[in-house]
């Protein structure tokens, strides 16, 4: 057996070598013209949004043809309106804990109060969220060409079980199709394993660029404020998941932890749940047994509407820019603040500083100032990636409870620490 570094070990190194570099440009050679403009805007710039391109490049065709699979898999319309009300239930309900877990910490420890408001000129304008009743109506694409181009999720997924229920019903030409669709899902699959074997290369680009911008002394300020996200964010991802996986699943929250690495890398490199989608359903299928009928579904489903990392971000900044304003909230404020970090959470994609344009709905709507969002505008990219780590983590601990209940996980995957490892791939020499 070849003696070789598996790619999430390549992949984490590059990554702490991106960190550590980045973080030594910001400190010491960031005023540097040659150095800004070669490096940090230059190659790590290009070669970090060449590879987040990469892998969006992947998202539409694979959520694609795996979810043909997935429908056609299933195979009985009544089992996917199960599947699809089941995933939607426990999204809501892991978003609505999340919300609610952070309102409470930041309550209790109160961060913000006593903070100098001495509003460093970061201003903040909030772009407009979409009404909700938009958001049901754009469920419906008009186009589905345009919803392809666009990669308008819940578009794409709506068309997709339409035209996939369709095949069901089309016999022997709905079989041909479906078959074309399996060896397509195949063949997108390699794509995926060649991207990926660029990931270390693109990770490091984009760790070394994110952190020569953002230098980690920007959180000191705001440590109260960004300890206490971290906090509910890790609190939600081991208590709440762990709980959920171990009652709901019947998994062992340790072996799933252990082998989501893979997505959390990319989740936390790229803070882009959507851009994750590729690397998420890899792990959920390969790695922790979930058949592609229940996880074709449920994986792109939750990228663009379960947010639960998002969710604790607002609560948390709720709370902390009433205190520094001296705002008092009351208790129908928070139960706005709950019903709309859910319905924000559903209507707006996973995507790089969306999580920000929802606080500004949740803001307008128990009248915070949207400019205070601009205090915490600072160590938002940082906790970004982080929140987009818990935000695909509750994606698939909803699948993983979904799949179980529908008797659509492998125990002897999910229990082999060696399954879907993601080695180097072989590209073919004529010859
Ligand atoms: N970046 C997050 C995601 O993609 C969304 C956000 O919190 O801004 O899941």
């Amino acid at each position: 057996m070849k003696n070789k570094m598996s790619i999430t070990t390549k992949i984490i190194i590059a990554m702490a070598i991106g960190l550590i570099l980045g973080s030594i440009i910001n400190a010491f050679f960031q005023e540097i013209a040659f150095i800004k403009t070669y490096f940090v805007e230059g190659l790590f710039h290009v070669g970090g949004k060449v590879f987040v391109n990469a892998l969006k490049m992947l998202v539409v065709p694979l959520v694609t043809f795996s979810l043909i699979c997935g429908v056609c898999g299933i195979g009985d319309v009544r089992v996917l309106g199960r599947v699809g009300i089941k995933a939607f239930g426990l999204y809501i309900l892991t978003t609505g804990i999340a919300i609610t877990l952070a309102l409470f910490v930041a309550l209790m420890i109160s961060p913000g109060e006593g903070f100098e408001n001495t509003a460093s000129g970061t201003t903040f304008t909030a772009k407009a969220a979409p009404p909700l009743t938009d958001v049901l109506i754009n469920i419906v694409p008009s186009n589905p060409i345009q919803a392809f181009a666009e990669g308008n999720m819940l578009q794409i997924i709506f068309f997709v079980i339409l035209f996939s229920i369709a095949i069901l019903m089309s016999g022997n030409i709905g079989k041909d199709i479906y078959q074309l669709a399996e060896k397509l899902n195949e063949v997108m699959m390699k794509v995926v394993t060649i991207v990926m074997d660029f990931a270390p290369y693109g990770v490091f680009f984009l760790m070394a660029k994110t952190f020569s911008e953002q230098g980690i002394g920007l959180i000191i300020p705001m440590i109260g404020y960004f300890s206490v996200v971290v906090f509910c964010l890790l609190l939600h991802a081991f208590g709440t998941f762990s709980l959920l996986l171990i009652f709901l699943a019947k998994l062992n929250p340790l072996v799933f932890i252990k082998k989501m690495r893979p997505a959390h890398i990319f989740a936390f490199s790229t803070a882009s749940s959507n851009a994750t989608i590729p690397v998420t359903l890899q792990v959920v299928e390969k790695r922790l047994g979930v058949n592609n009928a229940t996880a074709s579904f449920t994986i792109p489903l939750g990228a663009t509407i379960n947010m639960d990392g998002t969710a604790i971000m607002q609560g948390v900044a709720t709370v902390f820019i009433a205190n520094v304003y001296s705002i008092d909230l009351g208790a129908s404020d928070y139960m706005t603040i709950v019903g709309m970090s859910i319905l924000a959470s559903i209507g707006t994609a996973g995507v790089p500083g969306v999580g920000l344009i929802m606080l500004a709905m949740v803001f307008n709507q128990v009248g915070l100032p949207v400019e205070g969002i601009g205090l915490i505008l600072g160590v938002d990219r940082l906790l970004d990636m982080i929140r987009t780590m818990v935000n695909i983590t509750g994606d698939a601990t909803v699948t993983c409870i979904v799949a179980r209940g529908e008797n659509e996980i492998d125990d002897t995957i999910f229990n082999d620490p060696n399954a879907g490892i993601i080695t180097d791939v072989e590209l073919p020499h004529k010859g």
